[in-house]
């Protein structure tokens, strides 16, 4: 059994029902031949895939994967299946008024669309869609639900989102640590491990092939692309990278992603304690720090809690130390019992991590290599649990030579502001990520920051990017 298979309780959990843990797809062995090959076998890859097959049944289609699907960051993430209503402000921002209602409709669509699918399927991933809060988790971080809600007024999507008190929050969830906060309802939960293996299994049924622990070292350019593995080449009319933070060592994707881990734990069942706090609804909540702390629940009454802008990557390589890292997930133990301090006496009954592909937009971005036929799908910043759907859509309809609604979003063929070159790309991101943290830590335990990590902190919005304070 994978080590990550023993950690992250999510894939844990999934691997030991059959329906989920599904028949071996062995490695390739031979050369062979497809329409569309793609790489990477998480949501994205999958996604692309399924899409594929609904546009033109009977296309050929490989996925090849490294490892086995959904073992990536999509069987192992915090499970929010959100849409783009809280990135509004930035959408603004990168694509002005229409463009943001765009994408945050289709973004709507695309979760509405998962639920029907995972109906239709009988994938049972725990969907339930009982919205988001965004908390004020100390005092200096209460109001930060102003500019959101503010942007969502002058988009006319006001709605959507409730401000609520911190009576109101308690409804929901009581801390002693909670101010006021603002809820979304269109967000929901999933088991992410369960989607992601679902949806392999969907995907087998259908004809799509499947080879895991079968790594791509590189794709040779063609009008039939080569994709290289160790076992053989797949040739394709069509390739599609969904590889996710793994990019950023592929020639053409170093500068537009920065990988950073991202580090959760879960607590055992203690459905009373929950009670206790209110939060009995499947509410997901985060809070409004740079490197935020997000949470949920499970349905037999557990707290899943991960932590942001954790390791990076001197690199660009995804080490061992982004599937797990004793510190990184000591702090997401640190945050559950900081939160409720009812639950310092329940055991943690997993702790693991993943890589994020931190894009300069904080939105996905895809496209067609120039001149090609690869195109790419990435850059969700911790949010593709719902857009890697859509983006699978986007996926396939390029393959296909499709031109249609999900093609003309904004963020289709957007040029994302690079990241500097080696080394300053790798010592920038660590400096400003510790500052980041330091500026968070020091908000919260006395309201207010020294000048220079305030600066450090703030540097990447002074240089244009969409990203920290
Ligand atoms: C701890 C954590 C918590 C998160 N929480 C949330 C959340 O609550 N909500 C949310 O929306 N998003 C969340 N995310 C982000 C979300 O998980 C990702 O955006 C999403 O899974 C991306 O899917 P993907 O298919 O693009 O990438 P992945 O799931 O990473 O899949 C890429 C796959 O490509 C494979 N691969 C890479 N290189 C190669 C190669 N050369 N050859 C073959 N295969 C290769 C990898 O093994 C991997 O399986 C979280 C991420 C992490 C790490």
């Amino acid at each position: 059994m994978s080590d990550i298979v023993r950690t992250c309780w999510w894939l844990k959990e999934a691997m030991a029902h059959p329906e989920f843990a599904g028949e071996p797809a062995p490695a390739l062995d031979r050369d062979t031949s497809a329409d569309v090959v793609i790489i990477g076998g998480g949501y994205t890859g999958l996604w692309t895939a399924w899409h594929l097959v609904q546009a033109r049944p009977g296309v050929k289609v490989v996925i090849l994967e490294q490892d086995e699907c959904g073992f990536g960051p999509s069987g192992r993430n915090g499970g929010f299946i959100n849409g783009f209503y809280d990135h509004a402000v930035t959408l603004v921002d990168l694509f002005g008024r229409d463009g943001a209602l765009a994408v945050i409709d289709a973004g709507a669509r695309t979760i509405r669309e998962m639920a029907a699918w995972m109906d239709d399927h009988g994938v049972d991933a725990w969907f339930r869609q009982d919205g988001y809060i965004g908390v004020a988790s100390s005092p200096a971080q209460a109001g930060g639900w102003e500019e959101p809600i503010e942007t969502a007024r002058s988009l006319g999507i006001e709605d959507h989102y409730r401000v609520l008190s911190k009576a109101d929050m308690d409804g929901f969830c009581a801390s002693p640590v909670f101010e006021g906060g603002h809820l979304v309802a269109d967000g929901g939960t999933v088991q992410p491990a369960r989607l992601a293996r679902g949806l392999r299994r969907v995907c087998m049924e259908a004809g799509i092939r499947i080879h895991e622990h079968t790594p791509v070292s590189g794709l040779r350019p063609g009008t039939r692309v080569e994709a290289v593995t160790p076992g053989g080449v797949v040739r394709a009319g069509q390739a599609v990278l969904g590889i996710n933070a793994w990019a950023g060592t592929w020639k053409g994707f170093g500068r537009r992603i920065v990988p950073r881990a991202s580090y959760m734990a879960i607590t055992a069942p203690a459905p009373d304690r929950l009670a206790e706090i209110n939060w009995t609804t499947g509410v997901s909540i985060y809070d409004y720090r740079s490197a935020l702390r997000y949470l949920r629940t499970t349905p037999d009454g557990r707290i899943a809690l991960g932590v942001g802008g954790e390791r990076g990557s001197w690199t660009g390589k995804i080490g061992p130390h982004f599937d797990g890292d004793e510190r990184g997930t000591q702090h997401a133990i640190d945050a559950i019992h900081r939160f409720f301090p009812g639950f310092r006496d329940v055991p943690i009954e997993g702790r693991w991590g993943g890589p994020i592909d931190v894009a300069s937009t904080h939105t996905p971005f895809a496209g067609t290599l120039p001149g090609s036929n690869v195109h790419y799908a990435l850059g969700y910043t911790g949010n593709g649990v719902g857009p890697a759907h859509l983006f699978g859509r986007i996926m396939a309809a390029r393959a296909l030579g499709i031109e249609d609604e999900a093609t003309r979003l904004p963020f289709v063929d957007m040029e994302p502001k690079r990241f500097p070159p080696q080394p300053f790309r790798s010592v920038g991101a660590a400096l400003v990520n510790a500052a980041t943290v330091r500026r968070d830590d020091a908000i919260d335990a006395t309201g207010s920051v020294d000048r220079l990590t305030d600066i450090i902190a703030k540097l990447p919005r002074r240089m244009g990017y969409h990203l920290g304070p």
